[in-house]
């Protein structure tokens, strides 16, 4: 049995209307900006559409039904999914590991995560990495400000998989849609936001933890994008530490198999059916511990993350 999940959503400066028109969720507002899928953290907790655990939390169902999650250990749920869609550039930010939050941020994880581009406009770019090449030249193109020649600006298409590690410098620009597959926290160093205003004041930036965390220098781009080659069928698109994400296009009939504590599906294009179950663009659902093989009908592009094998 596949467990569905009710989203919850953010509003952001730089969000829009495409969670509703493009992806008919029910949200009000030209501002949303992200729709966690599926999380359970303070910020975000999504609950459990329809069947036996209806209502309940993912948070609670995690607490009180490990056995779903194949008795995985830890105090809190550890992955995270999310859309993005961004209508303007989004703040230049950076991420800790694992060690510096825990030390710096009252014991939260760190943030490792990845984008699947599921849409942007012709000719865009996003900022994966930077341009300086010792510590000094960071700290000095930063205290300076002179963030055109600091900021790695890359060109992306859809399908491109951008692999995001911790102390990497990066950002979502207006016109892209990503599903992002991350590590279960929310810490997050705004290191420029182009001097913009929200209420009449600037948001707040993290200079001092940016230049802690971040790496130097920047790890190379082919090791930051990984290109689609858009043919059917399965592919595994990256294996962390934290874990593993895999993208699937249904042209007919696909399988899926992979054995794990538990599956999290993401249709992120077109409609169809898993294991006769109706599924379209926008749901998102687990498959509990045991339930490692799927069956897809219909057309579709699927994204699917897990714990590492
Ligand atoms: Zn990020």
């Amino acid at each position: 049995m596949m467990i569905r999940f009710k989203p919850v959503f953010s509003h952001t400066i730089w969000g829009g209307t495409k969670l509703r028109t493009d992806w008919g969720f029910n949200e009000t507002g030209d501002d949303i900006g992200e729709c966690w899928t599926i999380a359970a953290h303070p910020h975000g907790d999504v609950s459990v559409s329809g069947g036996k655990y209806d209502g309940m939390h993912l948070s609670e169902l995690w607490a009180e039904h490990r056995e779903l999650f194949g008795n995985t250990e830890g105090d809190r749920f550890p992955l995270l999914i999310k859309i993005i869609t961004a209508s303007d550039d989004l703040s230049i930010q950076v991420h800790p590991d694992d060690d510096y939050a825990k030390k710096n941020e009252n014991g939260s994880l760190g943030k490792t995560e990845c984008w699947y581009i599921v849409d942007c406009e012709k000719d865009s770019k996003l900022v994966i990495g930077h341009n300086a090449r010792t510590k000094a030249e960071l700290e000095e193109m930063i205290d300076e400000g002179r963030w055109t020649e600091f900021i790695r600006e890359i060109p992306v298409k859809k399908g491109d998989f951008i692999n995001i590690v911790p102390g990497t410098v990066h950002a979502i620009k207006g016109g892209i849609t990503v599903l992002e597959s991350q590590q279960n926290s929310d810490i997050t160093y705004r290191v420029y936001d182009y001097d913009r205003m929200q209420n009449g004041l600037p948001r707040e930036l993290h200079i001092d933890k940016s230049k802690d965390v971040i790496t130097v220098p920047a790890l190379s781009v082919d090791k930051s994008v990984i290109s689609e080659d858009g043919l059917s069928g399965v592919k595994k698109l990256l294996s962390c530490k934290y874990f593993d994400v895999f993208r699937i296009n249904v042209d007919g009939e696909e399988t899926f198999s992979e054995k794990r504590p538990f599956l999290l599906a993401s249709v992120i294009e077109g409609n169809g059916e898993a294991d006769g179950e109706k599924i379209k663009k926008g749901d998102a659902f687990m498959l509990p511990s045991g339930y490692d093989k799927l069956s897809f009908k219909g057309r579709m592009k699927i994204i699917i993350s897990s714990l590492p094998a």
